[in-house]
């Protein structure tokens, strides 16, 4: 990775792990949820989506991790509202590419900072616990996910 890579990963890291988007639960209404797990490094996370009509209306997340699965899930958030349940697993599987192989392609936006933490093998988990618990909501599936 770059110095510039590098130093863009970190920036965004630590200001998603400071204030992270959408850290809330959702008022009312949502109907798919889904909770994660990386017994590795202890990450917890809850997500409440609202779905209507095959779009994800509005997202939350709640739990207690380190900074790079809080930095992931409130990434994720961001990019995922407005979209419809279909494009969200297209990015899900695109992401998981994206954290888990070297010189995946394709431009991710924001999102390709995620690439930084191929640097940390051991931290790959904690950036796709939110994502594979993103999956698992989507399809409401009542089973915990866990990395493990
Ligand atoms: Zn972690």
């Amino acid at each position: 990775m770059t110095q510039d890579l590098r130093a863009l990963y970190e920036e965004v890291i630590l200001d998603h792990n400071r204030r992270p988007r959408n850290f809330r639960r959702l008022p009312e209404g949502s109907n798919r949820h889904a909770i994660g797990h990386n017994p590795l490094c202890g990450d917890q996370l809850r997500i409440d989506l609202r779905v209507e009509d095959g779009v994800i209306k509005d997202v939350g997340f709640e739990g207690a991790g380190c900074a790079i699965s809080t930095a992931s899930a409130s990434l994720m958030t961001e990019s995922i509202k407005g979209k419809t349940v279909e494009e969200a697993e297209v990015l899900f599987r695109r992401v998981h590419d994206l954290l888990t192989k070297q010189g995946a392609a394709g431009d991710l936006g924001k999102l390709q900072v995620l690439a930084g933490v191929r640097d940390y093998p051991a931290r790959v988990k904690c950036a796709t616990l939110p994502w594979h618990t993103l999956e698992a909501a989507l399809k409401n599936t009542a089973a915990p996910v866990t990395t493990e």
